[in-house]
């Protein structure tokens, strides 16, 4: 079982090597907690001016070990040797000080890219948790779920090397550069991302930068927007009956003819990616290579935040909408017969903006259904 403690202004002692025992005593500053810690191998190389350190005396000098003990309102053994950790849980029993166990954070310096998922807290992994409580800095984007990161990386240095759509060319060397240089220097570094950092999201590059330089690099997928924000206001991207098929494309090119003649003869749903800036162009052309404009489309907007907006239309109206209704990025746009399973399966939760005359009207197997009225309010 676990629970909370606030430590602010509390003594906490820390016992353990200064580089094992370094991500404990961030968390325990980071907490307002009065730290010292207790060298078992000397001092740290990077000093923290708020931290006391000692030297840890012998397991044998129990007046030495009390004077530490004794004032503590917390004892963290990280790593020291077995007797020495022995002795000090002993004397602490004694004074009815508490004491804690944590593994000591780890010495050889590696990348982790981290998945953040479209941006709500609980649809972060598990693995990427673990993660981010494990690291010693976060360079995070502007897609990432940010709102929590200080509970989540609480002893980690929060680096926002968030960009701004089409300007990352001159930053992203810089990124890696970073990412490099702070695994060298032996701390656990994350690169959190919004949904999966091999979707656009050239965590790709950021891996292969790690591999270059010999520093040791591994990947966290994430849940990617391109299903997730459909299925926030509940577009399946695929459902039996309606497609069988799901195409995840790019807006920040516009797509070739070829492409296009591709898209539509391919068939199924399509979901597009960074596609405001281009939405007149992508539709445009879907519509030149044949794809119907009656093709059911819906644009969701800022998926799982709380300003989250779905707006349904269809292809030979999308364009207009989109406009009218000044849609803005981060959107996700879903074009394709799925989009018309949505008002069944949405949650009356999210606003729908505009709904044509398709909606209500289309079924999985194409007879008509009785459906009761879309709730058109902000929701809860
Ligand atoms: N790697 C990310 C995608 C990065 S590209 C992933 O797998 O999800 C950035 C694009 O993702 C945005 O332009 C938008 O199209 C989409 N996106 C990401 N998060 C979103 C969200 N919460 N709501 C709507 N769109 C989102």
């Amino acid at each position: 079982m676990q629970f909370d403690l606030d430590v602010t202004g509390r003594k906490v002692v820390v016992l353990g090597s200064a580089n094992g025992a370094r991500r404990a005593v961030a968390r325990f500053v980071r907490g307002g907690a009065r730290v010292t810690l207790v060298a078992t191998d000397g001092p740290p190389v990077i000093r923290l001016s708020t931290v006391r350190y000692v030297a840890a005396p012998d397991v044998e000098d129990t007046s030495g070990l009390l004077r530490l003990v004794g004032p503590a309102w917390l004892v963290v053994s990280v790593d020291p040797p077995g007797p020495l950790r022995e002795r000090v849980a002993e004397l602490a029993g004694h004074l009815r000080v508490m004491t804690t166990t944590e593994a000591a954070a780890d010495h050889a310096g590696s990348v982790t890219l981290v998945g953040g998922g479209p941006g709500r807290t609980g649809l972060l992994t598990v693995d990427a948790v673990a993660a981010l409580a494990a690291a010693d800095v976060v360079f995070y984007d502007r897609l990432a779920p940010t709102g929590d990161l200080a509970a989540l990386a609480p002893a980690a240095e929060l680096v926002d090397v968030g960009k701004a759509p089409f300007h990352h060319r001159v930053e992203q060397r810089s990124i890696e550069e970073q990412l490099v240089h702070r695994a060298r220097a032996g701390e656990s570094v994350v690169r959190l991302k919004g949904g999966d950092p091999f979707v656009f999201g050239r965590g790709g590059e950021e891996m292969l930068a790690c591999l270059t330089a010999g520093v040791p690099v591994r990947v966290v997928p994430g849940v990617s927007s391109a299903v997730a924000v459909p299925a926030a206001c509940g577009i399946p991207v695929t459902h039996r009956g309606l497609s069988h098929a799901f195409t995840v494309i790019s807006g920040h090119q516009r797509p070739t003819e070829a492409e296009l003649d591709g898209l539509v003869r391919l068939g199924g749903t399509l979901v597009v990616l960074m596609g405001v800036v281009n939405l007149e162009q992508i539709a445009a052309g879907l519509l030149r290579a044949g794809m119907d404009p009656a093709t059911p489309a819906a644009v969701v907007e800022r998926g799982y935040s709380d300003s989250q907006r779905s707006t349904f239309s269809h292809l030979g109206a999308l364009a207009d909408d989109a406009r009218r209704l000044e849609v803005a990025s981060p959107a996700v746009v879903v074009i394709g017969a799925v989009v018309s399973v949505a008002p069944e399966l949405a949650d009356a939760a999210h606003v729908v903006d505009h709904l044509p005359a398709w909606a209500g009207a289309l079924a999985p197997d194409g007879a008509p259904v009785d459906r009761s009225p879309v709730d058109r309010g902000s929701g809860p």
